[in-house]
């Protein structure tokens, strides 16, 4: 990674070539082998079938803004080509008076026609959140929505009945059958969805059906090759009102790939990715980290044979 994100310093994974092309198993660390297996799924789809049909040929995406200060915040929206901005609030150690600042330098960069949410990552209670979603709605001159202002459901319930701000449930979006439970505790108006988590394509696609709510697909922070598989998604979702959170590649100091998919007008290309050589053997890890992906593939591939 270019930069700490979220807690996270470094990726890896496994990639995995089949008749359709390539697939990424990415799992992060702490993660066993029976939620491990739902990765390899999706690794397994991508590389052994055919997407679904697209309807769309470029899919729009966010620009994300990290917990940095307002002239960072500014610049880097400034700079990213995309006309809606997902920014980082609620972080471990700031106030709310830095988010109220950060959001406010946001619209400044975006104008008046650009798209602002805001990501929470579950940092508040839900008094908090209440307070905070008022402060930053009228930063922001209107939020598009507010990203996991908390932890759980019934928190998420209470904040979405006194907020007129819409609320997107990402963290609560971890199995198959959470989008039906956010949807029936009417939790959120948004369901964040990743594809290796969910177990594929096809899978998600079905979820997001299943729930009855609007899609944004984001990325687990994947190379070039798993980002194809989101994109995919997006291409394929029958409706895509929101820009997406797939324009990640640009956090990662490397890629698998001399073409990364990458965004461009604020969109990415719906298509494959085939990884190159000389990309490969400049992000290929350690030999004991190696190691370690190929026995966690192998827990996980036991895992999805019992
Ligand atoms: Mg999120």
């Amino acid at each position: 990674m270019r930069l700490r994100f979220r807690g996270v310093t470094s990726r890896s994974g496994v990639l995995l070539r089949g008749p359709a092309g390539w697939g990424e198993f990415s799992p992060f660390e702490e993660y066993g082998p029976a939620y491990a297996a739902r990765w390899l799924a999706a690794a397994r789809e991508a590389a052994c079938t055919p997407f679904p049909t697209p309807v769309r040929d470029r899919v729009p995406v966010n620009t994300t803004v990290p917990a940095v200060d307002p002239a960072t915040a500014y610049d880097l929206v400034a700079r990213s080509g995309c006309t809606t901005a997902k920014v980082k609030v609620g972080e471990a150690g700031q106030d709310l008076a830095l988010d109220v600042e950060r959001v406010a330098a946001v619209r400044d960069a975006l104008g008046p026609t650009g798209a602002l949410r805001v990501d929470a990552n579950a940092a508040w209670d839900v008094e908090t959140a209440v307070l905070a979603i008022g402060r930053l709605d009228t930063a922001a001159a209107g939020l598009e929505y507010v990203e996991q202002p908390c932890a759980t459901l019934g928190e998420m319930a209470e904040v979405r009945s006194r907020v007129a701000v819409p609320l997107a449930a990402d963290e609560s979006v971890r199995t198959a059958e959470d989008p039906l439970r956010i949807a029936g505790l009417d939790a959120a108006d948004v369901l964040v969805v990743k594809v290796q988590p969910l177990g594929g394509v096809v899978r998600a696609l079905e979820v997001v059906d299943a729930a009855g709510l609007p899609a944004v697909v984001s990325s687990a922070l994947e190379t070039s090759v798993g980002l194809a598989a989101g994109v995919a998604l997006a291409a394929a979702l029958p409706e895509l009102p929101y820009a997406c959170g797939l324009g990640t590649a640009t956090l990662l100091s490397a890629d698998v790939t001399d073409q990364p998919l990458t965004p461009l007008d604020g969109h990415l290309e719906v298509r494959r990715v085939t990884p190159d050589r000389a990309s490969l053997d400049q992000a290929t890890p350690e030999p004991d980290v190696s190691m370690a992906l190929l026995e966690r593939l192998a827990a996980a591939s036991a895992h999805l044979h019992t």
